[in-house]
C-alpha cells in the first residue's frame, strides 16, 4: 500500500534537527558521521529514515525527497536496501559485530540505492574494543556512506569517535506536540489524555504506549501498587509480581503482531522477490522489539509507581494535587499522602530505582520484583 503522499522532512517535536540535516543534503555537505543525541524514541528514526530518502529519492530536489516514491515509500518504512540499523545484541555492541556486521555492511556494494546510511542504535554502548573497530571506520569512510549515531549520553562515547560526528541535538516533545498526538492516536477523553500527556514525560514511545488499548488501565493499575500493597498485605507482591509479568507477555504477543505486519507489507512492497538484507532487518527488528518488551513494560510500571510517590511528596508537603501527573485521581493521592510517611516515600523510591537498575542486569526479574513489592509491603506505615 502507497502513502499518498508524505513529507519525509516533518518529523514532528524535531524542526530543528530537521532543518540542519536537510540543509546538509541541499548543499552536498551531509558528511559521513552524525551524532543525533537526545532521549531515545523522539524522532531519531523517522530522522535517519528522511535522510536515506533525502539522499536516494530521484526526486529529491535541494535536499527534500518528492515524498511520494517507490524509494521514499521504502525509506519512510525501513525497508530500504542501502539503510541499516544495528542494535546492541546484549547489553553493549561488541567488537564481533562491528566488524561481521557493521563494516560488512559499510564496505558491500549496496544492491539498490547511491547511498548507504548506517544507524547505530544505543551507539554509547560500545565497549572499548567496539569502538576502536568502529574509529578505523570512520578515520577512513568509504564513499557515499553515512554513519548515524544515537547517542543518549555523549559522556559515555569516547570523544575520538564523537568529534568526528556533526552532532545533532533531539529534545524531549512539548506538551503541546504530545497533546497533537495524543488527540491523533484517538485519546478523546479530556481526562485520558491530559494525564497520558502528562505521563509520557516528553516521550512520543511513552505516549503510544499509554494510547494503545489497556495502556492507560494499566497505568492505573501501577499507581494502586503501594494502596494494595497496605490494604492486602505481603502476600499481594507476588500477585502483584506476576501480574506485570502477564502485562509484559501481552505487549511482546502485541509487537510480535506488529512485526507480522510489517513483513506482510514487504510483500506490497517487493512482491517475492523483497531483499534478503531488508528481510532481515525487518525480523530483526521486530525479533529485538518483542525481546525488549518484558524489560520496557517491567521499568515503565517502576516508573509508574515513581511518579505516584512523587506526587505523594508533593501532596504531603502542601503542594496543589491539581500540579501532580496523577491530578485526575486526587482522592486516592490524598489518602496515600496521608498514609505514608516522607521518609517512607523517599526510601521507597530509591528502592524502586535501584531495582529498575538491577532489572536490565538481572535475568531473575520476576524474583527482583516481589522482593521489591515485599520490601514495600513491609515498610513502617505511620
Ligand atoms: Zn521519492
Amino acid at each position: 500500500m502507497r502513502t499518498e503522499h508524505s513529507r519525509p522532512w516533518d518529523v514532528p517535536g524535531q524542526e530543528h534537527a530537521a532543518a540542519i540535516l536537510r540543509g546538509a543534503c541541499a548543499r552536498g555537505e551531509v558528511g559521513h558521521a552524525w551524532a543525533f543525541v537526545g532521549t531515545a524514541g523522539v524522532g531519531q528514526e523517522q530522522a535517519a529514515r528522511a535522510l536515506v530518502a533525502a539522499l536516494n529519492c530521484p526526486g529529491a530536489v535541494e535536499g527534500v525527497p518528492d515524498g511520494t516514491c517507490d524509494t521514499c515509500d521504502r525509506c519512510r518504512r525501513g525497508a530500504y536496501p542501502a539503510y541499516w540499523e544495528f542494535a546492541p545484541a546484549g547489553t553493549v555492541h561488541r567488537v564481533v559485530e562491528v566488524r561481521e556486521q557493521w563494516l560488512a555492511a559499510a564496505y558491500r556494494t549496496a544492491l539498490e540505492g547511491s547511498w548507504k546510511v548506517l544507524r547505530i542504535l544505543d551507539a554509547d554502548r560500545m565497549n572499548e574494543p567496539a569502538a576502536n573497530a568502529f574509529l578505523k571506520a570512520l578515520e577512513e569512510p568509504p564513499p557515499n556512506t553515512v554513519w548515524i549515531l544515537d547517542v543518549a549520553d555523549p559522556e559515555e562515547l569516547p570523544d575520538t569517535i564523537l568529534s568526528r560526528c556533526r552532532v545533532v541535538r533531539f529534545s524531549a516533545w512539548t506538551p503541546a506536540a504530545l497533546e497533537a498526538r495524543a488527540a491523533e492516536l484517538g485519546l478523546d477523553d479530556d481526562i485520558d489524555r491530559a494525564l497520558a500527556v502528562r505521563a509520557a514525560l516528553g516521550s512520543p514511545v511513552t505516549l503510544a504506549r499509554l494510547a494503545a488499548p489497556g495502556g492507560l488501565d494499566d497505568l492505573r493499575s501501577h499507581r494502586s501498587i503501594p494502596r494494595r500493597l497496605r490494604g492486602q498485605g505481603p502476600g499481594s507482591a507476588v500477585v502483584i509480581a506476576r501480574e506485570l509479568d502477564d502485562e509484559g507477555r501481552r505487549r511482546a504477543a502485541a509487537l510480535g503482531a506488529e512485526g507480522k505486519a510489517e513483513l506482510a507489507a514487504l510483500e506490497d512492497l517487493y512482491g517475492d522477490a523483497a531483499p534478503r538484507g531488508v528481510v532481515r532487518q525487518v525480523e530483526e527488528r521486530s525479533g529485538r522489539r518483542q525481546r525488549e518488551a518484558r524489560l520496557s513494560v517491567l521499568q515503565a510500571a517502576l516508573d509508574d509507581l515513581v511518579g505516584w510517590y512523587r506526587d505523594c511528596l508533593l501532596v504531603r508537603t502542601g503542594g496543589d494535587p491539581a500540579d501532580a501527573l496523577n491530578a485526575d485521581d486526587a482522592d486516592a493521592l490524598r489518602a496515600d499522602a496521608a498514609a505514608l510517611d516522607p521518609s517512607v516515600v523517599l526510601a521507597s523510591v530509591d528502592r524502586v530505582l535501584q531495582t529498575r537498575t538491577d532489572l536490565e542486569l538481572n535475568l531473575a526479574q520476576t524474583l527482583a520484583l516481589e522482593a521489591l513489592f515485599l520490601d514495600l509491603a513491609t515498610v513502617p506505615v505511620r
